[in-house]
Formats: structure tokens, C-alpha cells, sequence
């Protein structure tokens, strides 16, 4: 099945396409990670979008449709893609179904993760990745000990460069614009799932579980 998780940045979007790829493995795709990978290899689509990704704005839809049937068109993740951070905007939205038809797929779900925003900027702002296995902690609410010493060894965690208070007023400000309009076009489609993303990382996993286990059946 394809799934899209949508959500405020800092929702738990990523977090939780996680326990989803445990759980289920399926891939997931995140436009974001996949950015930021073309940033750090200072590749030319790196170049091409470091400054609008620091500024908290967009890159082009014509970029992100690219990196999207990449993978879509690739019959190893035929019918088997969780989307995180992607659609972004109603156009994207758009490209996405036509991409689906034309690869002969569909989307099962959208799941929403609805966040205050005072609650987001304390999970941007305290967010930080493992570098090696890219797990996400939170400074102040989910403390990274654990990674450090017994998932993978690893003790470099980073903090992502747009995850500064200046940079996120942007990104929500983007969010409510361009990218807020796109949950009413999955509600119409009605494949749209509410999910209250304030509470226990566990307790939103268990519950998107049972929302995929229901649609999977
Ligand atoms: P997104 O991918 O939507 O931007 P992340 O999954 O990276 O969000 O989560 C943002 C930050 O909030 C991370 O530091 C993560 O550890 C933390 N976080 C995620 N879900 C929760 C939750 N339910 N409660 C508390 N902190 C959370
Ligand atoms: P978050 O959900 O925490 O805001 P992401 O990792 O999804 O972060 O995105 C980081 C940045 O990458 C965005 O602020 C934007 O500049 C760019 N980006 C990611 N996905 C898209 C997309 N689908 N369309 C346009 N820009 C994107």
C-alpha cells in the first residue's frame, strides 16, 4: 500500500514512518532527506536548492517530480511507499496522482498528524538525528541516550541546519500557505485520517497502526 503522512514540520512525520517501515516494510521516502543528501555531496541539485531549503521556502515542484518518479516509476517500490513531506502543495498533490496512473498504482491513505504550533517550534528547535542510522531525538522531549549507546553505536548527532527559530517561523508560515490546502484534497478524496500528534510517539504509532491494519485488510 502507499501511504502519505502529512503534517506541520515537526509533527512526527519522519518519527513516525519509522515504526510504519518496521512494522509493515515499507519504504520510506522523504523528499527532505533526500535534499539534504544532494546538499551534503554538493551535488548539482544540492547547489541548485541549499539556499531555498535554508530560507524555509519550497523548491520547485519540477525538482521534487523528478526525485518522486524516480522512485514511483522503480518496480521495487511498486505499490509500497510511505511519503513523508511530500505533497507539499496542491500542484504536487496533482503530479502525485498522475504519477500514480501512470504507473498503475494507488494511494491507500493520508495521514495527518495535527500539532500546536508552540509544540512544533519546541520539537524543531530541540530536534536532532542520529548520523548514522538517522533516528530523530529530541533534546527536550525524547533525549537521545539511547541511540548513543545501543542502537548503533554511533555518537554524532546532528542538528539540522534549518532547525533555527528564525529559519522555522518561515517553514510554518510556507506550511500554512502552500502546503495546509492539500489536507482538504485528500478529505474530498476520502482517504483523509485525523491524527491528534501531541500525544506519546507510541500511543500515535499504535493508533496509525490500527488505521493501516483496517485499510491493509
Ligand atoms: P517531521 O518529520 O514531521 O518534521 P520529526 O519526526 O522529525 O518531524 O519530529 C520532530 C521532533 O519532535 C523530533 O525531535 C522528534 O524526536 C520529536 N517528536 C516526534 N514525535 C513526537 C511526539 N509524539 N512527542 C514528542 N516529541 C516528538
Ligand atoms: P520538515 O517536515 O521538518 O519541515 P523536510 O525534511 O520535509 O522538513 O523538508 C526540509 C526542506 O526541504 C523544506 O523546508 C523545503 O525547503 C524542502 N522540501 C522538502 N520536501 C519538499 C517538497 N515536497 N516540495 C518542496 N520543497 C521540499
Amino acid at each position: 500500500m502507499n501511504v502519505i503522512l502529512l503534517g506541520p514540520p515537526g509533527a512526527g512525520k519522519g518519527t513516525q514512518a519509522q515504526f510504519i517501515t518496521q512494522r509493515y516494510g515499507i519504504p520510506q521516502i522523504s523528499t527532505g532527506d533526500m535534499l539534504r543528501s544532494a546538499v551534503k555531496v554538493g551535488s548539482d541539485l544540492g547547489l541548485k536548492v541549499k539556499d531555498i531549503m535554508a530560507s524555509g521556502g519550497l523548491v520547485s515542484d519540477e525538482i521534487i517530480n523528478n526525485l518522486i518518479e524516480n522512485k514511483i516509476s522503480n518496480p521495487e517500490y511498486k505499490n509500497r511507499i510511505i511519503f513523508d513531506g511530500f505533497p507539499r502543495n496542491l500542484e504536487q498533490a496533482k503530479i502525485l496522482d498522475n504519477l500514480l496512473k501512470k504507473y498503475n498504482q494507488q494511494m491507500s491513505l493520508a495521514l495527518n498528524l495535527k500539532v500546536d504550533n508552540q509544540i512544533l517550534v519546541k520539537r524543531i528547535t530541540g530536534r536532532v538525528t542520529c548520523s548514522a542510522c538517522n533516528k530523530t531525538f529530541n533534546t527536550f522531549f525524547d533525549p537521545p541516550k539511547n541511540c548513543e549507546l545501543k542502537e548503533c553505536g554511533q555518537r554524532k548527532l546532528i542538528t539540522r541546519s534549518d532547525d533555527n527559530e528564525e529559519t522555522i517561523v518561515k517553514r510554518l508560515k510556507t506550511y500554512d500557505e502552500k502546503t495546509f490546502p492539500v489536507l482538504d484534497y485528500y478529505l474530498k478524496k476520502g482517504i483523509m485520517k485525523n491524527i491528534d500528534g501531541m500525544q506519546e510517539i507510541n500511543a500515535i504509532s499504535d493508533q496509525l497502526f490500527t488505521i493501516i491494519a483496517a485499510v491493509r485488510s
